[in-house]
């Protein structure tokens, strides 16, 4: 533990945000890290709990107040060290992560907690200056061969973990870029795309094959969301030409809003939407991009992906920005005693919501008005809940204008093409079934052919997509060599 007091000395010390009027022009990051001295004091806070809730709060399971306390005592090469040992991608985190690990940090209880993430990014920005994150390739070949279909974090995690240990890894993606929805949902402003090809770089330094551009199986008749492929892959092709399949392929089928007026012009998924612009940002032309410019703007859907539309849409210039969220408006405090170290429903203020956005709570869509085959608003109507069900509010219906809707309701499961393809069984909701158990884990009911990410565990998050995807190595591992000393 650094300094015994540092949690009476010192409070949280936030990042900081480039102003509103700035960021608004251009696409690029804008949050201010910490400083060494910032971050040490930052550090200094930490309690160093004999039961750190921090460590099992976070999916990767980060060794929280050792590296706290490494950087402290300043040295920064030993933190990263300790962050890589859990964590492939901190600078990917570091930027995106909600840090569930702050929820369940004890001087959450009755404080505010330490600022996890912001020394997480404080150390890995640090190394990469560094110099200090090198490529790590295998001092010999097992020989074995394993396919890696999708190449989001999911993916990615896996691939450098399957090909430090020896594996002839092909890591095969059907957009023309390597990353999922870290290239191409979410946004440049929130995390810009240099990190990833600097990983793509280190992976190919450690012997990982990229074959972007291939889509494995058929290309699913109607799909048209980032779908960049130029080549197909049969999966039984796959299967005869490798030991070992990890699909990654994500959670893509996009919900949609099914009520009259859905097939007017103007009304379009965020995943149809974001990436165009972050194409655009990486030089690419777009014909016909999808422009927020000089319109009204509805977003439909409260979370993240909403909160990136609103962003991308303000940086369009449109002529206002209002998000909708079903669900009615949480508190702006959690009950601390009866929330921690738990992930706590409350008022998320996003740095896009800063801004510019209205933001319509407990709201629901009924139908969708036009003109001449294009949107021209949305007819809603007031809900609540009772008893766990929907009820629309009498006489609460009204119509407000629109010229765009982005649909950001979240997905429902995987493209299933793929996984018919390779004849993998579905769990109930539709996504790749396989356990996450210490022996066998990850393996599907096809044999050799093992899930991971968003399409095994559903729409989530980042970190979740890491943790599985360097699991999921280690079962790909034991598999082909009867043991693993790859990490869990
Ligand atoms: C707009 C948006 C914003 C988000 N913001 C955050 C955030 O701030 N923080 C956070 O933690 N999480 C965020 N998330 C969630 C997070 O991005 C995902 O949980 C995570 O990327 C899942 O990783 P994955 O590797 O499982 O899948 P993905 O990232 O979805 O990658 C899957 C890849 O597989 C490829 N693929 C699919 N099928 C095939 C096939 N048949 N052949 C070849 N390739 C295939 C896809 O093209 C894709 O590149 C956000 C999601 C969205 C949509
Ligand atoms: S829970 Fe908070 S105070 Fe305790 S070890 Fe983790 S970061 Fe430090």
């Amino acid at each position: 533990m650094g300094k015994v007091t540092g949690f009476m000395e010192y409070g949280r010390i936030e990042e900081g945000y480039k102003p509103v009027t700035e960021r608004l022009k251009h696409y690029k990051e804008f949050v201010i890290g910490l400083d060494d001295a910032q971050a040490n004091k930052q550090a200094a806070r930490c309690m160093d709990c004999g039961t750190p809730f921090c460590n099992n709060g976070c999916p990767v399971n980060n060794i929280i107040p050792d590296f706290n306390d490494m950087v402290f005592r300043n040295d920064w090469k030993a933190a990263i060290d300790t962050l890589h040992s859990t964590n492939n991608f901190p600078e990917f985190t570091g930027r995106i992560c909600p840090a569930p690990c702050e929820a369940a940090c004890t001087l959450n209880v009755n404080d505010d907690a330490v600022g996890i993430k912001s020394i997480e990014h404080a150390i890995i920005d640090r190394a990469w200056a560094e110099g200090w994150v090198l490529a790590q390739p295998p001092t010999s070949k097992t020989g074995k061969k394993v396919a890696v279909v999708g190449s989001g974090p999911a993916g990615m995690a896996a691939a450098q973990q399957l090909a430090r240990v020896g594996h002839a890894v092909t890591l095969f993606e059907k957009n023309d870029r390597v990353g999922g929805l870290l290239r191409y949902g979410i946004p440049d402003f929130k995390m810009e795309k240099s990190h990833i090809d600097r990983r793509v770089d280190q992976l190919v330094k450690e012997g990982v094959t990229i074959r972007t551009g291939v889509q494995v199986g058929e290309i699913p008749k109607g799909f048209k969301v980032t779908n960049w492929a130029k080549e197909t892959i049969s999966a039984t092709q796959l299967q005869a030409d490798f030991d070992a399949v990890l699909l990654t392929g994500g959670s893509e089928q996009s919900r949609d809003l099914p009520v009259p007026g859905r097939d007017l012009d103007g009304i379009h998924f965020a995943m149809e939407f974001l990436p165009q612009q972050n194409k655009v940002n990486a030089g690419d032309k777009v014909k016909g991009q999808l422009r927020a410019t000089d319109k009204h703007v509805i977003v439909i859907g409260g979370g993240d992906t909403g909160s990136d539309c609103v962003g991308t849409s303000n940086r369009h210039g449109a002529a206002s920005v209002t998000q909708f969220e079903v669900m009615p408006q949480p508190p702006a405090e959690e009950n601390r005693p009866m929330t921690w170290p738990y992930w706590p429903i409350k008022l998320r203020t996003s740095s896009s919501h800063d801004e510019g956005c209205s933001r319509e709570f407990a709201i629901s869509t009924k139908e969708f008005i036009g003109e001449k085959g294009k949107v021209t608003g949305l007819k809603t109507v007031r809900v609540e809940w009772q008893g766990g069900k929907m009820v629309e509010v009498a006489g609460s219906e009204q119509v407000l204008k629109a010229d765009l809707v982005l649909l950001a309701m979240g997905f429902v499961n995987p493209v299933s093409a793929v996984l018919e393809a390779f004849g993998v069984d579905k769990d109930a909701r539709g996504n790749a079934k396989a356990t996450t158990d210490c022996q066998g884990g990850y393996a599907t009911s096809v044999p050799k052919v093992f899930a991971a990410g968003d399409m095994r565990r559903g729409q989530s998050l980042v970190v979740w997509a890491i943790r599985e995807g360097r699991q999921a190595a280690r079962s790909v591992d034991e598999f082909l060599m009867g043991v693993s000393d790859l990490p869990r």
